[in-house]
Protein backbone atom coordinates (compact mmCIF):
# COMPACT_ATOMS: atom_id res chain seq x y z
CA UNK A 1 0.00 0.00 0.00
CA UNK A 2 1.15 3.66 -0.71
CA UNK A 3 2.10 6.09 2.32
CA UNK A 4 0.51 9.56 2.12
CA UNK A 5 1.65 12.01 4.56
CA UNK A 6 -1.33 14.93 5.42
CA UNK A 7 -0.01 18.08 7.24
CA UNK A 8 -2.54 19.81 8.89
CA UNK A 9 -5.62 18.62 10.00
CA UNK A 10 -7.71 21.97 10.12
CA UNK A 11 -10.93 22.54 8.12
CA UNK A 12 -9.51 21.92 4.55
CA UNK A 13 -7.18 18.88 6.44
CA UNK A 14 -10.05 17.36 7.56
CA UNK A 15 -12.42 16.79 4.83
CA UNK A 16 -9.38 15.58 2.73
CA UNK A 17 -8.83 13.13 5.50
CA UNK A 18 -13.07 12.49 5.46
CA UNK A 19 -12.51 11.40 1.53
CA UNK A 20 -9.46 8.95 2.68
CA UNK A 21 -10.79 7.19 5.41
CA UNK A 22 -10.87 3.43 4.23
CA UNK A 23 -9.18 4.43 0.81
CA UNK A 24 -6.25 1.96 -0.10
CA UNK A 25 -3.50 3.88 1.01
CA UNK A 26 -1.68 4.58 4.54
CA UNK A 27 -2.79 8.07 5.64
CA UNK A 28 -0.18 9.76 8.27
CA UNK A 29 -1.70 12.81 9.85
CA UNK A 30 0.13 15.43 11.52
CA UNK A 31 -0.68 18.48 12.94
CA UNK A 32 1.15 20.44 16.24
CA UNK A 33 -2.19 20.62 18.06
CA UNK A 34 -3.54 18.01 20.78
CA UNK A 35 -6.54 15.60 19.65
CA UNK A 36 -9.46 17.40 19.04
CA UNK A 37 -11.48 16.65 22.44
CA UNK A 38 -8.05 18.58 24.10
CA UNK A 39 -7.61 21.61 22.14
CA UNK A 40 -8.02 24.26 24.76
CA UNK A 41 -11.66 25.88 25.12
CA UNK A 42 -12.01 29.98 25.23
CA UNK A 43 -11.36 31.34 28.94
CA UNK A 44 -14.48 33.26 28.26
CA UNK A 45 -16.65 30.09 27.96
CA UNK A 46 -15.06 28.59 31.08
CA UNK A 47 -16.03 31.49 33.16
CA UNK A 48 -12.34 32.51 34.05
CA UNK A 49 -12.30 35.39 32.33
CA UNK A 50 -15.21 37.95 31.47
CA UNK A 51 -13.60 39.90 28.22
CA UNK A 52 -10.61 38.52 26.28
CA UNK A 53 -7.33 39.44 27.20
CA UNK A 54 -5.32 42.28 25.29
CA UNK A 55 -2.69 39.66 24.12
CA UNK A 56 -2.34 35.66 23.80
CA UNK A 57 -5.76 33.70 24.02
CA UNK A 58 -5.48 29.82 23.90
CA UNK A 59 -8.18 29.66 21.05
CA UNK A 60 -6.64 31.41 18.34
CA UNK A 61 -3.09 30.04 19.02
CA UNK A 62 -1.24 27.73 16.44
CA UNK A 63 -3.20 24.53 16.20
CA UNK A 64 -6.13 25.09 17.23
CA UNK A 65 -7.38 25.54 13.42
CA UNK A 66 -8.65 28.83 13.36
CA UNK A 67 -11.95 29.06 11.87
CA UNK A 68 -13.33 25.88 12.40
CA UNK A 69 -13.08 26.22 15.80
CA UNK A 70 -13.50 29.88 16.31
CA UNK A 71 -17.13 31.38 14.80
CA UNK A 72 -17.13 28.65 12.52
CA UNK A 73 -19.52 30.29 10.12
CA UNK A 74 -19.61 28.56 6.78
CA UNK A 75 -20.24 30.21 3.20
CA UNK A 76 -22.61 27.44 1.43
CA UNK A 77 -22.79 28.85 -1.61
CA UNK A 78 -20.28 29.12 -4.85
CA UNK A 79 -19.00 32.80 -5.25
CA UNK A 80 -16.35 33.96 -7.71
CA UNK A 81 -15.80 36.53 -4.76
CA UNK A 82 -16.29 35.41 -1.55
CA UNK A 83 -14.23 32.69 0.28
CA UNK A 84 -11.89 31.79 -1.87
CA UNK A 85 -11.06 31.59 -5.78
CA UNK A 86 -12.08 27.60 -6.48
CA UNK A 87 -15.12 28.97 -8.63
CA UNK A 88 -12.05 29.87 -11.16
CA UNK A 89 -10.41 26.44 -10.68
CA UNK A 90 -13.53 24.11 -11.24
CA UNK A 91 -16.16 26.46 -12.14
CA UNK A 92 -19.72 27.12 -10.07
CA UNK A 93 -21.58 23.58 -10.60
CA UNK A 94 -18.44 21.66 -8.85
CA UNK A 95 -17.82 23.77 -6.05
CA UNK A 96 -21.60 23.86 -5.05
CA UNK A 97 -21.64 20.27 -5.04
CA UNK A 98 -18.73 20.01 -2.35
CA UNK A 99 -20.10 23.00 -0.44
CA UNK A 100 -23.33 20.76 -0.37
CA UNK A 101 -21.11 17.74 1.40
CA UNK A 102 -19.82 20.16 3.56
CA UNK A 103 -22.88 21.36 4.54
CA UNK A 104 -25.00 18.31 5.18
CA UNK A 105 -21.55 16.57 6.88
CA UNK A 106 -21.57 19.28 9.45
CA UNK A 107 -25.57 19.46 9.78
CA UNK A 108 -25.52 15.76 10.53
CA UNK A 109 -22.74 16.14 13.36
CA UNK A 110 -24.09 18.92 15.20
CA UNK A 111 -25.47 18.80 18.72
CA UNK A 112 -28.54 21.53 17.89
CA UNK A 113 -30.15 22.34 14.67
CA UNK A 114 -28.24 24.99 13.12
CA UNK A 115 -30.54 27.13 10.69
CA UNK A 116 -28.87 28.06 7.35
CA UNK A 117 -29.23 31.80 6.65
CA UNK A 118 -30.97 32.12 3.15
CA UNK A 119 -32.09 35.29 1.74
CA UNK A 120 -35.65 35.07 0.14
CA UNK A 121 -36.68 37.57 -2.93
CA UNK A 122 -37.60 40.59 -0.15
CA UNK A 123 -34.68 40.37 1.61
CA UNK A 124 -32.59 40.54 -1.88
CA UNK A 125 -34.52 43.33 -3.63
CA UNK A 126 -34.35 45.10 -0.23
CA UNK A 127 -30.57 44.91 -0.29
CA UNK A 128 -30.30 45.58 -3.90
CA UNK A 129 -31.75 49.09 -3.68
CA UNK A 130 -30.11 49.70 -0.69
CA UNK A 131 -26.35 48.65 -1.66
CA UNK A 132 -27.48 50.44 -5.44
CA UNK A 133 -28.44 53.59 -3.21
CA UNK A 134 -25.04 53.45 -1.09
CA UNK A 135 -22.58 52.84 -3.81
CA UNK A 136 -22.46 49.05 -2.84
CA UNK A 137 -22.43 45.77 -4.69
CA UNK A 138 -24.12 43.09 -2.89
CA UNK A 139 -23.05 39.51 -3.80
CA UNK A 140 -25.44 36.25 -2.66
CA UNK A 141 -24.67 34.11 0.03
CA UNK A 142 -25.89 31.87 1.94
CA UNK A 143 -24.32 29.81 4.87
CA UNK A 144 -23.98 28.16 8.42
CA UNK A 145 -23.27 29.70 11.77
CA UNK A 146 -21.99 26.97 14.13
CA UNK A 147 -20.76 29.45 17.02
CA UNK A 148 -17.69 28.81 18.88
CA UNK A 149 -19.68 26.68 21.11
CA UNK A 150 -20.74 24.08 18.81
CA UNK A 151 -17.44 23.73 16.64
CA UNK A 152 -15.61 21.23 18.96
CA UNK A 153 -18.49 18.82 19.00
CA UNK A 154 -19.01 19.08 15.57
CA UNK A 155 -15.34 18.46 14.75
CA UNK A 156 -14.71 15.89 17.28
CA UNK A 157 -17.82 13.88 15.77
CA UNK A 158 -16.44 14.47 12.27
CA UNK A 159 -13.57 13.24 13.16
CA UNK A 160 -14.53 10.00 15.42
CA UNK A 161 -16.87 8.97 12.36
CA UNK A 162 -13.35 9.58 9.83
CA UNK A 163 -11.81 7.58 12.59
CA UNK A 164 -14.30 4.90 12.28
CA UNK A 165 -14.18 4.45 8.66
CA UNK A 166 -10.88 4.40 8.50
CA UNK A 167 -8.64 1.68 9.35
CA UNK A 168 -5.62 3.34 7.07
CA UNK A 169 -5.36 6.49 9.37
CA UNK A 170 -2.35 6.74 11.70
CA UNK A 171 -2.67 9.84 13.90
CA UNK A 172 0.37 11.60 14.83
CA UNK A 173 -1.03 14.99 17.15
CA UNK A 174 1.45 17.49 18.70
CA UNK A 175 3.68 16.94 16.20
CA UNK A 176 5.26 19.29 13.90
CA UNK A 177 6.77 18.87 10.39
CA UNK A 178 9.85 20.55 10.20
CA UNK A 179 10.29 20.15 6.39
CA UNK A 180 9.35 17.85 3.57
CA UNK A 181 11.92 17.06 0.52
CA UNK A 182 11.77 15.39 -2.45
CA UNK A 183 13.54 12.17 -2.40
CA UNK A 184 13.39 10.79 -6.21
CA UNK A 185 9.79 10.16 -6.68
CA UNK A 186 9.16 10.08 -3.27
CA UNK A 187 9.42 12.86 -0.41
CA UNK A 188 11.13 12.66 2.66
CA UNK A 189 9.43 13.96 5.50
CA UNK A 190 10.95 15.28 9.23
CA UNK A 191 9.06 15.87 12.06
CA UNK A 192 9.61 16.18 16.23
CA UNK A 193 7.50 16.94 19.48
CA UNK A 194 6.05 19.92 19.27
CA UNK A 195 5.86 20.91 22.96
CA UNK A 196 8.84 18.81 23.97
CA UNK A 197 11.13 18.91 20.99
CA UNK A 198 14.58 17.30 20.68
CA UNK A 199 13.63 13.66 19.03
CA UNK A 200 13.61 14.44 15.41
CA UNK A 201 12.46 10.82 12.98
CA UNK A 202 12.20 10.69 9.45
CA UNK A 203 10.44 9.00 7.27
CA UNK A 204 9.24 8.71 3.52
CA UNK A 205 6.09 9.13 1.53
CA UNK A 206 4.53 8.69 -1.91
CA UNK A 207 2.16 11.05 -1.84
CA UNK A 208 1.95 14.60 0.31
CA UNK A 209 -1.37 16.55 0.80
CA UNK A 210 -0.50 19.97 2.69
CA UNK A 211 -2.71 21.84 4.79
CA UNK A 212 -0.84 23.96 6.87
CA UNK A 213 -3.29 27.06 6.52
CA UNK A 214 -2.23 30.93 6.10
CA UNK A 215 -0.09 30.21 9.71
CA UNK A 216 1.91 27.94 7.91
CA UNK A 217 2.35 29.61 4.52
CA UNK A 218 5.88 31.06 5.48
CA UNK A 219 6.94 27.55 6.57
CA UNK A 220 5.44 26.11 3.11
CA UNK A 221 8.01 29.00 1.21
CA UNK A 222 11.16 27.61 3.11
CA UNK A 223 10.46 24.10 1.81
CA UNK A 224 13.29 22.46 -1.18
CA UNK A 225 10.29 21.65 -3.18
CA UNK A 226 9.10 25.07 -3.27
CA UNK A 227 10.93 26.92 -5.71
CA UNK A 228 10.05 23.80 -8.26
CA UNK A 229 6.49 25.33 -8.18
CA UNK A 230 4.18 27.89 -10.29
CA UNK A 231 3.67 30.35 -8.29
CA UNK A 232 2.26 34.36 -8.74
CA UNK A 233 2.60 36.93 -5.58
CA UNK A 234 -0.81 36.71 -3.41
CA UNK A 235 -2.51 39.35 -1.91
CA UNK A 236 -3.25 41.34 1.39
CA UNK A 237 -5.94 42.74 3.04
CA UNK A 238 -5.63 45.54 5.73
CA UNK A 239 -8.53 47.40 7.43
CA UNK A 240 -9.99 47.18 10.91
CA UNK A 241 -12.39 45.16 13.03
CA UNK A 242 -14.91 48.10 13.16
CA UNK A 243 -17.56 47.40 16.79
CA UNK A 244 -21.16 49.18 16.66
CA UNK A 245 -24.07 48.74 18.41
CA UNK A 246 -26.15 45.45 17.19
CA UNK A 247 -29.26 48.09 17.13
CA UNK A 248 -27.81 49.85 14.27
CA UNK A 249 -27.36 46.49 11.86
CA UNK A 250 -30.15 44.75 13.52
CA UNK A 251 -32.22 44.50 10.18
CA UNK A 252 -29.12 43.21 7.93
CA UNK A 253 -28.30 41.22 10.95
CA UNK A 254 -32.12 39.71 10.93
CA UNK A 255 -32.20 39.22 7.15
CA UNK A 256 -28.79 37.70 6.06
CA UNK A 257 -26.59 37.47 9.26
CA UNK A 258 -23.80 38.91 6.84
CA UNK A 259 -24.28 40.76 3.70
CA UNK A 260 -21.40 40.62 1.26
CA UNK A 261 -20.83 44.46 0.56
CA UNK A 262 -17.89 45.69 -1.52
CA UNK A 263 -17.61 49.08 -2.19
CA UNK A 264 -14.66 50.49 -5.09
CA UNK A 265 -12.71 53.79 -2.91
CA UNK A 266 -13.15 57.13 -4.91
CA UNK A 267 -9.87 57.89 -3.45
CA UNK A 268 -7.69 55.94 -4.67
CA UNK A 269 -9.93 52.97 -6.71
CA UNK A 270 -9.63 49.98 -3.80
CA UNK A 271 -11.79 47.31 -3.63
CA UNK A 272 -12.82 47.60 0.44
CA UNK A 273 -15.47 44.63 1.89
CA UNK A 274 -17.18 43.67 4.51
CA UNK A 275 -15.97 40.53 6.28
CA UNK A 276 -16.66 38.16 9.33
CA UNK A 277 -19.44 39.70 11.05
CA UNK A 278 -20.60 38.25 14.46
CA UNK A 279 -23.94 40.12 15.50
CA UNK A 280 -24.03 40.56 19.11
CA UNK A 281 -20.41 39.00 19.59
CA UNK A 282 -17.34 39.30 20.33
CA UNK A 283 -13.64 41.30 19.46
CA UNK A 284 -11.14 39.03 20.42
CA UNK A 285 -7.03 39.03 19.71
CA UNK A 286 -5.70 36.65 17.45
CA UNK A 287 -2.11 36.05 18.51
CA UNK A 288 0.65 35.24 15.62
CA UNK A 289 3.43 35.24 18.32
CA UNK A 290 5.49 37.81 16.93
CA UNK A 291 2.29 39.81 16.16
CA UNK A 292 -0.85 40.22 17.43
CA UNK A 293 -4.08 40.99 14.98
CA UNK A 294 -7.35 41.52 16.13
CA UNK A 295 -10.81 39.12 15.07
CA UNK A 296 -14.37 38.67 15.88
CA UNK A 297 -16.14 35.70 17.07
CA UNK A 298 -20.34 34.74 18.10
CA UNK A 299 -21.78 32.01 20.00
CA UNK A 300 -24.91 30.35 19.64
CA UNK A 301 -25.73 30.89 23.08
CA UNK A 302 -24.22 33.93 24.87
CA UNK A 303 -24.67 37.07 23.45
CA UNK A 304 -23.19 40.91 23.54
CA UNK A 305 -25.16 44.22 22.89
CA UNK A 306 -22.52 45.14 20.05
CA UNK A 307 -21.67 43.38 16.11
CA UNK A 308 -18.52 43.57 15.17
CA UNK A 309 -17.05 42.83 11.43
CA UNK A 310 -14.15 43.81 9.15
CA UNK A 311 -13.37 46.20 6.73
CA UNK A 312 -10.38 45.08 4.62
CA UNK A 313 -9.23 47.16 1.69
CA UNK A 314 -7.60 45.06 -0.82
CA UNK A 315 -3.58 45.19 -2.02
CA UNK A 316 -1.91 43.38 -4.75
CA UNK A 317 1.52 44.20 -5.56
CA UNK A 318 3.77 44.41 -8.87
CA UNK A 319 7.37 44.28 -9.92
CA UNK A 320 9.76 44.86 -7.73
CA UNK A 321 8.11 43.86 -4.91
CA UNK A 322 7.37 40.70 -3.63
CA UNK A 323 6.16 39.91 -0.08
CA UNK A 324 2.82 41.14 0.71
CA UNK A 325 3.19 39.40 3.79
CA UNK A 326 5.69 40.74 4.99
CA UNK A 327 3.96 44.43 4.30
CA UNK A 328 1.07 43.43 6.22
CA UNK A 329 2.85 42.12 8.95
CA UNK A 330 5.03 45.23 9.60
CA UNK A 331 2.19 47.26 9.33
CA UNK A 332 0.66 45.06 12.12
CA UNK A 333 3.81 45.49 14.26
CA UNK A 334 3.73 48.79 13.90
CA UNK A 335 0.32 49.31 15.18
CA UNK A 336 1.23 46.61 18.27
CA UNK A 337 4.67 48.74 18.99
CA UNK A 338 2.06 51.79 19.52
CA UNK A 339 -0.36 50.15 21.69
CA UNK A 340 2.98 48.10 23.89
CA UNK A 341 2.40 44.69 22.75
CA UNK A 342 -1.19 44.26 21.73
CA UNK A 343 -4.37 45.56 19.44
CA UNK A 344 -4.89 49.73 19.29
CA UNK A 345 -8.63 50.95 19.57
CA UNK A 346 -9.76 54.52 18.49
CA UNK A 347 -13.29 56.17 17.90
CA UNK A 348 -14.12 56.48 14.44
CA UNK A 349 -15.02 60.15 15.28
CA UNK A 350 -11.10 60.38 16.63
CA UNK A 351 -10.35 59.25 13.67
CA UNK A 352 -11.86 61.42 11.58
CA UNK A 353 -10.80 64.27 13.59
CA UNK A 354 -7.35 63.33 13.61
CA UNK A 355 -6.69 62.69 17.42
CA UNK A 356 -6.16 59.74 19.90
CA UNK A 357 -8.60 57.94 21.57
CA UNK A 358 -7.41 58.40 25.24
CA UNK A 359 -10.64 57.63 27.34
CA UNK A 360 -13.75 55.00 26.13
CA UNK A 361 -15.76 55.70 29.60
CA UNK A 362 -18.40 57.93 28.07
CA UNK A 363 -18.41 56.21 24.24
CA UNK A 364 -21.82 54.59 24.07
CA UNK A 365 -20.58 51.69 22.14
CA UNK A 366 -18.59 49.35 24.84
CA UNK A 367 -16.17 47.28 23.76
CA UNK A 368 -15.69 43.80 24.08
CA UNK A 369 -12.20 43.60 23.82
CA UNK A 370 -9.97 45.47 26.29
CA UNK A 371 -7.41 46.84 24.02
CA UNK A 372 -5.14 49.99 24.12
CA UNK A 373 -6.59 53.43 23.25
CA UNK A 374 -5.17 55.29 20.63
CA UNK A 375 -4.42 56.37 16.78
CA UNK A 376 -4.38 54.33 14.31
CA UNK A 377 -3.63 56.69 11.75
CA UNK A 378 0.13 56.58 12.98
CA UNK A 379 0.65 53.23 11.64
CA UNK A 380 -2.04 53.20 8.68
CA UNK A 381 -1.46 54.39 5.31
CA UNK A 382 -3.83 56.92 4.12
CA UNK A 383 -4.95 55.62 1.37
CA UNK A 384 -6.09 52.32 3.69
CA UNK A 385 -7.43 54.80 6.16
CA UNK A 386 -9.51 56.56 3.37
CA UNK A 387 -11.19 53.59 2.40
CA UNK A 388 -12.34 52.48 5.09
CA UNK A 389 -14.11 55.67 6.24
CA UNK A 390 -15.63 56.02 2.94
CA UNK A 391 -17.10 51.81 3.25
CA UNK A 392 -18.18 53.48 6.77
CA UNK A 393 -19.81 55.84 5.34
CA UNK A 394 -21.46 54.08 2.03
CA UNK A 395 -22.72 51.94 4.99
CA UNK A 396 -24.34 54.21 6.98
CA UNK A 397 -26.87 54.16 4.27
CA UNK A 398 -27.95 50.80 4.89
CA UNK A 399 -27.00 50.20 8.37
CA UNK A 400 -28.02 53.69 9.86
CA UNK A 401 -25.79 54.85 12.78
CA UNK A 402 -22.82 53.02 12.60
CA UNK A 403 -20.68 55.56 11.35
CA UNK A 404 -21.37 57.52 14.47
CA UNK A 405 -18.24 58.70 16.37
CA UNK A 406 -18.85 56.21 19.28
CA UNK A 407 -18.04 53.03 16.83
CA UNK A 408 -14.85 51.72 17.39
CA UNK A 409 -11.66 50.48 15.27
CA UNK A 410 -9.51 48.35 16.11
CA UNK A 411 -6.57 47.53 14.83
CA UNK A 412 -4.61 45.47 13.02
CA UNK A 413 -7.17 43.38 11.65
CA UNK A 414 -5.20 41.91 8.64
CA UNK A 415 -5.03 39.07 6.74
CA UNK A 416 -1.83 37.49 4.18
CA UNK A 417 -2.39 35.53 1.82
CA UNK A 418 0.17 33.44 0.40
CA UNK A 419 1.72 32.99 -2.76
CA UNK A 420 -1.12 31.30 -5.19
CA UNK A 421 0.18 28.08 -6.46
CA UNK A 422 -0.70 26.61 -9.42
CA UNK A 423 -2.92 23.09 -9.06
CA UNK A 424 -4.61 20.94 -10.76
CA UNK A 425 -8.88 20.71 -10.36
CA UNK A 426 -7.52 17.79 -7.81
CA UNK A 427 -4.89 20.66 -5.98
CA UNK A 428 -2.22 18.51 -7.53
CA UNK A 429 0.94 20.77 -7.87
CA UNK A 430 2.93 20.69 -10.78
CA UNK A 431 5.53 18.11 -8.37
CA UNK A 432 3.89 15.33 -9.32
CA UNK A 433 2.07 13.20 -6.12
CA UNK A 434 1.96 16.64 -4.40
CA UNK A 435 -0.92 18.57 -3.04
CA UNK A 436 -1.98 21.52 -1.43
CA UNK A 437 -5.00 22.33 -0.58
CA UNK A 438 -6.45 25.29 2.08
CA UNK A 439 -5.88 28.57 2.76
CA UNK A 440 -2.01 27.69 2.21
CA UNK A 441 -2.34 27.11 -1.69
CA UNK A 442 -3.79 30.82 -1.39
CA UNK A 443 -7.48 29.78 -3.64
CA UNK A 444 -9.22 29.58 -0.17
CA UNK A 445 -9.94 32.34 2.46
CA UNK A 446 -13.07 30.69 4.07
CA UNK A 447 -13.58 27.16 5.58
CA UNK A 448 -16.28 26.26 3.56
CA UNK A 449 -13.78 26.65 0.62
CA UNK A 450 -10.79 25.17 2.88
CA UNK A 451 -12.85 21.99 3.35
CA UNK A 452 -14.00 22.38 -0.52
CA UNK A 453 -10.13 21.73 -1.53
CA UNK A 454 -9.31 18.71 0.94
CA UNK A 455 -12.58 17.30 -0.78
CA UNK A 456 -10.91 17.99 -4.27
CA UNK A 457 -7.86 16.72 -2.57
CA UNK A 458 -8.91 13.57 -1.45
CA UNK A 459 -11.13 12.42 -4.50
CA UNK A 460 -7.94 13.03 -6.56
CA UNK A 461 -5.88 10.90 -4.41
CA UNK A 462 -8.59 8.22 -4.44
CA UNK A 463 -8.35 8.16 -8.23
CA UNK A 464 -4.86 7.68 -7.77
CA UNK A 465 -4.46 4.47 -5.79
CA UNK A 466 -7.48 3.09 -7.11
CA UNK A 467 -10.53 3.44 -5.43
CA UNK A 468 -12.90 6.33 -5.86
CA UNK A 469 -16.10 6.97 -4.95
CA UNK A 470 -18.73 8.87 -5.30
CA UNK A 471 -18.58 12.64 -4.96
CA UNK A 472 -20.58 14.20 -2.87
CA UNK A 473 -21.30 10.97 -0.68
CA UNK A 474 -21.50 12.10 2.85
C1 LIG B 1 -9.68 33.44 14.74
C2 LIG B 1 -10.13 33.07 13.36
C3 LIG B 1 -11.49 32.97 13.08
C4 LIG B 1 -11.93 32.65 11.80
N1 LIG B 1 -13.26 32.52 11.57
C5 LIG B 1 -13.70 32.07 10.37
C6 LIG B 1 -15.09 31.80 10.17
O1 LIG B 1 -15.93 31.97 11.04
N2 LIG B 1 -15.48 31.35 8.94
C7 LIG B 1 -14.58 31.15 7.92
O2 LIG B 1 -15.00 30.72 6.83
N3 LIG B 1 -13.26 31.37 8.10
C8 LIG B 1 -12.80 31.81 9.29
N4 LIG B 1 -11.45 32.01 9.48
C9 LIG B 1 -10.54 31.61 8.38
C10 LIG B 1 -10.43 30.07 8.40
O3 LIG B 1 -10.00 29.67 9.66
C11 LIG B 1 -9.49 29.54 7.36
O4 LIG B 1 -9.89 30.01 6.08
C12 LIG B 1 -9.49 27.99 7.35
O5 LIG B 1 -9.30 27.48 8.65
C13 LIG B 1 -8.40 27.49 6.44
O6 LIG B 1 -8.31 26.10 6.59
P1 LIG B 1 -6.91 25.38 6.41
O7 LIG B 1 -7.17 23.93 6.51
O8 LIG B 1 -6.22 25.88 5.21
O9 LIG B 1 -6.01 25.86 7.66
P2 LIG B 1 -6.26 25.77 9.22
O10 LIG B 1 -7.69 25.51 9.51
O11 LIG B 1 -5.60 26.95 9.78
O12 LIG B 1 -5.46 24.46 9.66
C14 LIG B 1 -4.07 24.36 9.55
C15 LIG B 1 -3.62 23.23 10.45
O13 LIG B 1 -2.27 22.92 10.16
C16 LIG B 1 -1.55 22.72 11.37
N5 LIG B 1 -0.14 22.99 11.05
C17 LIG B 1 0.39 24.12 10.52
N6 LIG B 1 1.71 23.97 10.30
C18 LIG B 1 2.03 22.71 10.70
C19 LIG B 1 3.25 21.96 10.74
N7 LIG B 1 4.42 22.46 10.29
N8 LIG B 1 3.21 20.71 11.22
C20 LIG B 1 2.05 20.17 11.66
N9 LIG B 1 0.87 20.84 11.65
C21 LIG B 1 0.86 22.08 11.18
C22 LIG B 1 -2.21 23.69 12.35
O14 LIG B 1 -2.03 23.26 13.67
C23 LIG B 1 -3.69 23.61 11.94
O15 LIG B 1 -4.40 22.60 12.64
C24 LIG B 1 -10.98 32.39 10.76
C25 LIG B 1 -9.62 32.48 11.04
C26 LIG B 1 -9.19 32.81 12.32
C27 LIG B 1 -7.72 32.90 12.60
Amino acid sequence: MQKLALVGLGASGLFALKELAGANVEVHVFDVGPTYDKRYPCPIDQGKLSVCPPKACSYCAPGQSAGSWNDFKVILSASPVIGGRLYDLIGEQELQKRLDTIRHTILTHAPVEIPVVKPDAEDLEWIHKKATLAGMTYHYQELLHCGSDNAPAINTSILNEITAKGPNIVFHWDTKVLSLSRRGEQFALVYDSYRKPGEEHEEIFDLAILSPGRGGANWLTQQEFYKALDIYPGQVDIGVRVETSCFFTEEVDRRFYEPKLYYQSRHANDVVRNFCSNPKGYVTPENHRDYVLVNGHSKMFEKSENNNFAVLVSKTFTRPFKNPQLYSQTIAKIVNMLAGGGPLIQRLGDLRSGRRTKSLTNNLIKPTLEAECGDISLAYPHRILEGIIEYIDALNHICPGVADDSTLLYAPECKSYPDSIAVSKNMETNVPNLYIIGDSSSWTRGVGQAASSGLLAGEGVRQKVGTATKIGAA
